[in-house]
């Protein structure tokens, strides 16, 4: 099941410094949306927010229709994959991949057949058994994708995932990502850099600068109508 995701006048401040401000989006149930924008741009303070790692200076997110300003992290439905993958080191694949569901007190049978699922779906079911020193660089972001998978969470949070890879696994990575979106059909907001990534994954492209969104859109609008100039400059021509 995928949840819409709505996010009302959201403000969000560091100290004196206000790094989100007054941000309305709504992202509809099963949706890609790419956002990009320059590096320091609110990016990642945006997604955390819906996360909830963040809290809120002002406003409302909504998942699902909820309300979620108080509902925490783990119980907001929500995935999230980051760039640096953070898996346990000294845990197996295995492990690393089911650590989620036992701590949320899943049954083990549902567990093993999560597991067996998402890591075929992964291509990652040979390496069960190994620990995250064992594996490259494309197989430790695949068990963190798994880890982020097993939970089947209504919405999935990427935070620039690829952009440790090479230039070969990321071209592989972001096929399969879009695979796995047309196969799963959650809800995904995702971070990048790479206009590339932009163009195949999205449904619709956010572009955000200095803590506003300056355009909302699919990527064809974005690109062949950019609404002022800072859009046209980000985005570039067409590639
Ligand atoms: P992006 O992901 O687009 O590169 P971020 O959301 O990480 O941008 O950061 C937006 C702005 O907020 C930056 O100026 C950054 O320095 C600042 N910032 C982010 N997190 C914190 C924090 N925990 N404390 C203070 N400032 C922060
Ligand atoms: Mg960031």
């Amino acid at each position: 099941m995928a949840s819409g995701i709505s996010l009302r006048n959201v403000r969000k401040s560091f100290g004196a410094t206000e790094v989100i401000k007054d941000i309305d989006l709504d992202i509809d149930p099963g949706e890609f949306v790419v956002l990009v924008g320059p590096s320091g741009c609110g990016k990642s303070t945006l997604l955390n927010l819906i996360s909830g790692l963040e809290t809120l200076t002002g406003g409302e997110v909504l998942i699902g229709g909820n309300r979620v300003n108080d509902v925490p992290p783990r119980d907001r439905d929500i995935a999230m994959v980051f760039q640096s993958y953070a898996l346990y080191p000294t845990k197996t694949v295995h492990q690393n991949i089911t650590f989620g569901l036992q701590t949320r007190r899943i049954p083990k049978d549902q567990q093993e057949e999560a597991v067996a699922e998402f890591s075929r779906l992964l291509q990652i079911d040979h390496l069960l058994h190994r620990k995250p020193g064992q594996l490259s660089g494309g197989q430790r972001q695949r068990v963190a994708m798994g880890r982020a998978l097993v939970r089947k969470p209504a919405v999935f949070l990427f935070d620039e995932p690829l952009s440790n890879l090479d230039a070969k696994l990321r071209i592989e990575m972001r096929t399969e990502i879009k695979k796995l979106h047309q196969r799963l059909g959650k809800t995904v907001v995702y971070v990048t850099h790479d206009q590339i990534e932009a163009m195949t994954l999205a449904s619709r492209i956010a572009v955000m600068d200095n803590g506003h969104i300056r355009q909302f859109g699919p990527p064809e609008e974005i690109y062949e109508n950019p609404v002022d100039l800072f859009v046209a400059g980000f985005i570039g021509s067409p590639p």
